[in-house]
């Protein structure tokens, strides 16, 4: 019997909402699996917590979540949370987890599915690639460090170390190994893109070298570069183009919102932050508190990203029923695009957030397992 220790962060906002589709998917997935069993313990966590309280994320939780197998959360933050000086208190639990625990790699797979609009419906080849993020260094490393000289100048220092840089680069580099036979939708070929600023500012040149480095190692997989501004432009115009993208912190941040737009929006949108040793799992959005209470959000992000987190723990435990469930996951979402089963308004229906849930795990139902 294989047990996986999950530790469930709802959150704020919209984030129980969805997180509760993507629980019930995964109970759909231990029931299709003889012997396998998620032990989810849900943790509260977050904005809400943080009024409440004082502390949005207790000393306990933290330890719970570098204890499990692995974390899947929702959203935390609400715009009224803030520290005395101005802070979103977000950063607490986000932060907190990605910088200590070492979740260098923020993976955010960026994929147009049939029946999803997009004003880049028409791409020939369609759109899927996959941002990579150095999550735990660059110009957001600053965050509490900056420093503002009576209120006439304010600094930030971006952080870039060859020991990060290579990690992530690393990173993006397997990803594209993971994806051969598949690779950009243009021509199938395998290519890892770094995005930076090199021609402006000496810390992006430093990533860039240090990309190169690591690049030599992956003879298979094809160098491409792109200045950030430049690339915002192509992946409007060509996101076919790209196959695995790794950028800075900040940049990635902002080439990711970028992305979601195009393949459906941030309801569309799921996301990995992954280390060497843990992995937290959540959708890109935020907790959009103009939806929250009205079930009415988009749960398929949520849901991706507990594909992603399955697929994540079966390469990591060896366990291809995991590597097979997180499979089926995206198939089951898929097949609810395609034939329309159910879509919330965000991606042009009217379903409400448990609609989209039953759909998928009625799909789910009706895949076979082998
Ligand atoms: P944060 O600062 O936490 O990233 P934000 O306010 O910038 O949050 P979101 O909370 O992600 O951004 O939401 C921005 C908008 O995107 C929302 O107002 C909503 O219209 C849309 N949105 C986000 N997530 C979803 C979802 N799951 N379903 C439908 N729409 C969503």
């Amino acid at each position: 019997m294989a047990v996986y220790k999950i530790a469930l962060l709802p959150g704020d906002g919209i984030g129980p909402e969805v997180t509760g589709e993507a629980v019930r998917v995964l109970g759909e997935i231990e029931r299709r699996y003889a012997d396998l069993t998620f032990a989810l313990e849900s943790f509260d966590a977050g904005a809400e917590r943080f009024m409440r309280t004082g502390v949005a994320m207790p000393e306990e939780t933290f330890r719970h979540c570098r204890q499990a197998d692995a974390m899947l959360m929702g959203a935390v933050g609400l715009p009224e949370a803030r520290h005395p000086d101005g802070r979103e208190v977000n950063g607490d639990v986000i932060f907190r987890l990605r910088f200590d625990l070492d979740l260098y790699a923020g993976v955010r797979p960026v994929k147009l599915y049939k029946g999803v609009p997009s004003p880049l419906r028409d791409v020939s080849g369609g759109i899927d690639y996959v941002i990579v993020r150095e999550n735990v260094e660059g110009l957001y490393a600053s965050r509490t460090g900056g420093c503002n000289v009576r209120g006439e100048v304010a600094t930030d220092t971006i952080i870039m170390t060859r020991t990060g840089i290579q990690k992530v680069s690393h990173f993006a580099f397997r990803l594209a190994q993971k994806r051969f036979g598949k690779g950009r939708p243009l021509d199938g070929k395998s290519m890892v893109t770094c995005v930076d600023k090199a021609n402006v500012l000496s810390s992006y040149a430093f990533f860039r070298s240090v990309y190169d480095e690591v690049a030599s190692m992956y003879p298979r997989v094809d160098r491409d570069y792109a200045y950030v501004d430049a690339m915002t432009l192509y992946q409007v115009m060509q996101p076919h183009h790209y196959d695995v993208v790794v950028a800075e912190n900040m940049f990635a941040d902002i080439i990711s919102d970028l992305a979601s737009a195009t393949v459906g929006g941030l309801g569309m949108a799921p996301s990995g932050d992954i280390g060497d040793r843990h992995g937290l799992f959540q959708p890109s959005h935020g907790t959009a508190p103009s939806l929250a209470g009205r079930g009415v959000a988009n749960p398929l992000a949520t849901i991706l990203s507990a594909g992603m987190m399955l697929d994540w723990l079966g390469e990591r435990h060896g366990d291809e029923r995991l590597t097979d469930a997180a499979v089926r996951i995206e198939q089951a979402v898929m097949k609810v695009l395609e034939e329309g089963v159910a879509a919330t308004s965000d991606i042009g229906g009217a379903s409400r957030t448990s609609d989209v849930g039953d759909a998928v795990v009625r799909c789910l139902q009706e895949l076979t397992v082998r």
